[in-house]
């Protein structure tokens, strides 16, 4: 879990020894080195412990996956499971692959003194490994919303038994279009009075209440910082700059900054992907978390991110959101984005649970008519910043590999590939590489052939 610094910010005056825990989680807590509650925490788990629904929302990086899982892991320890069949007790629905294997990485953190079964479903992995691993039983199911329909609908769990849901970051699940989905699950699980129901989101809006008051028994709504939605401890800075010099005042600003973790945001994952490359040509270490990059990949580049091998991750923010990652020192939004929800996510995730971080905007010409929705979305106006000469990097232009220029004696050149890319089919041996040894006359069987064809008598015709 995270090794962020802890500032008074985020933390209340409570510690674990003020609420009631069962002591395998309270060892748990203590091997992670958390001392007193998080702020959301200290308002969350009092009353989640005693069985309350809540509606909640909270900053990113606030310690609100811990204050689930407790609540999840708490009742399970007390509680006996009511049929012999293991399906779920619980169900952790989120909107990313990323936030899902988050989540159950805290999770078995927090179960490390328990015997209790976590199981983790997300698309483009493993497909049949993830279906099987239910037959051995699962007591924490978390997972994105389509493969949790998939495997339902095959018939590989049932919800019928699960006492406790749990809906984390659900305003994104509704912009990402899961709204019918989460409908789908939410009423395959026991009614909601049967049941305790937890929902995370970073904006109470009115859609988020309306599926609350819908789903769940009474919610107790709990706001954490409302009027306050970017982390304090971000430090934010904002630069306008011409599109085309956005790259050179990049380059600036890290030499000048030297972070040590830094996530760089655009809002096109082309656009990622050029800058990585821009980086690359200019001796950053840098590779980019887009959508459409292979899960495998993706969770590869993230586990290299977070130990410190990879040091800058250009992402979108499809890529990126709900992602824990500790000791992120800057974000850079190299585009201004769009959404201005977007502009607190990709801030929060620096300075997590009380750490420092600094957030450096580009707000260009093509992205800053976002600049006042950001504005009054956040509440204040982020501080400019005037960007003298000298932070302007140079840039070394982009120079295409030049293409070997094929060979005038070469009969296929005009086909347009090069030599080392032609192909050659078993059935048709390339010629030898070996000369032919030379006949009496000192010519090679191949000279002759050519002066054969040479001498061939004309026919009448001419031809
Ligand atoms: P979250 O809001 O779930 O994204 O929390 C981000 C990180 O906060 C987690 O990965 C934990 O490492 C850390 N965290 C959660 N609770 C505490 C706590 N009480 N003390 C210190 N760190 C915590």
């Amino acid at each position: 879990m995270s090794d962020a610094k802890p500032t008074d910010s985020l933390f209340s005056d409570l510690t674990f020894a003020d609420v009631d825990l069962p002591g395998e989680l309270v060892a748990a807590v203590a091997d992670l080195g958390f001392e007193r509650l998080t702020r959301v925490q200290a308002e969350v788990l009092p009353l989640s412990l005693a069985g309350r629904d809540i509606v909640a929302q909270a900053q990113t990086g606030s310690g609100k996956t811990a204050a689930y899982l407790l609540t999840v892991f708490a009742r399970m320890l007390r509680q006996e499971r009511s049929t012999a069949i293991e399906n779920p007790r619980a169900l952790v629905i989120a909107p990313t692959r990323e936030l899902a294997v988050q989540i159950a990485s805290d999770a078995d953190k927090l179960a490390a003194h328990t015997s209790l079964k976590t199981h983790v479903v997300f698309g483009g992995l493993d497909y049949k490994k993830q279906r099987e691993r239910f037959a051995s039983g699962v007591d924490l199911l978390i997972g994105t919303p389509g493969r949790l329909i998939d495997y339902h609908r095959q018939g590989a769990y049932s919800l019928r038994d699960t006492e406790m849901v749990v809906v984390d970051e659900c305003d994104r699940l509704f912009d990402m279009g899961f709204a019918d989905d989460l409908r789908w699950l939410l009423h395959r699980l026991p009614y909601p009075d049967k049941r305790q129901s937890l929902m995370f989101t970073a904006t109470l809006s009115r859609r988020v209440m309306q599926l609350g008051w819908r789903e769940m028994t009474e919610p107790q709504e709990i706001v954490v910082n409302r009027d306050q939605l970017t982390p304090e401890t971000v430090h934010q800075e904002l630069y306008h700059v011409a599109a085309h010099e956005k790259l050179s005042l990049l380059l600036g600003l890290l030499e000048r900054e030297g972070g040590q973790r830094i996530m760089i945001f655009l809002n096109t994952k082309h656009a990622a992907r050029r800058l990585v490359e821009d980086l690359r040509r200019h001796g950053y270490l840098a590779r980019a978390l887009t959508g459409d990059v292979m899960q495998t990949k993706r969770l590869k580049v993230l586990d290299d991110f977070r130990d410190g091998t990879l040091p800058i991750l250009v992402a979108t923010d499809v890529a990126s959101r709900g992602l824990h990652i500790a000791g992120v020192t800057h974000v850079i939004n190299f585009d201004l984005p769009q959404d201005p929800e977007d502009y607190v996510h990709r801030i929060g995730r620096t300075a997590r649970v009380g750490a420092e971080g600094k957030a450096l905007t580009l707000a260009c010409d093509d992205y800053v008519y976002s600049l006042d929705a950001v504005h009054k979305y956040v509440g204040y106006q982020i501080p400019v910043m005037f960007a003298p000469e000298e932070l302007f990097a140079e840039v070394v232009p982009y120079r295409p590999k030049p293409r070997p220029r094929p060979r005038p004696d070469d009969g296929r050149a005009s086909s347009g590939r090069t030599p080392e890319k032609r192909r050659t089919s078993p059935e048709a041996p390339t010629a030898p590489t070996v000369p032919t040894a030379p006949t009496s006359d000192g010519a090679t069987p191949e000279k002759k052939k050519r002066r054969r064809r040479r001498r061939k008598p004309k026919t009448a015709d001419g031809s």
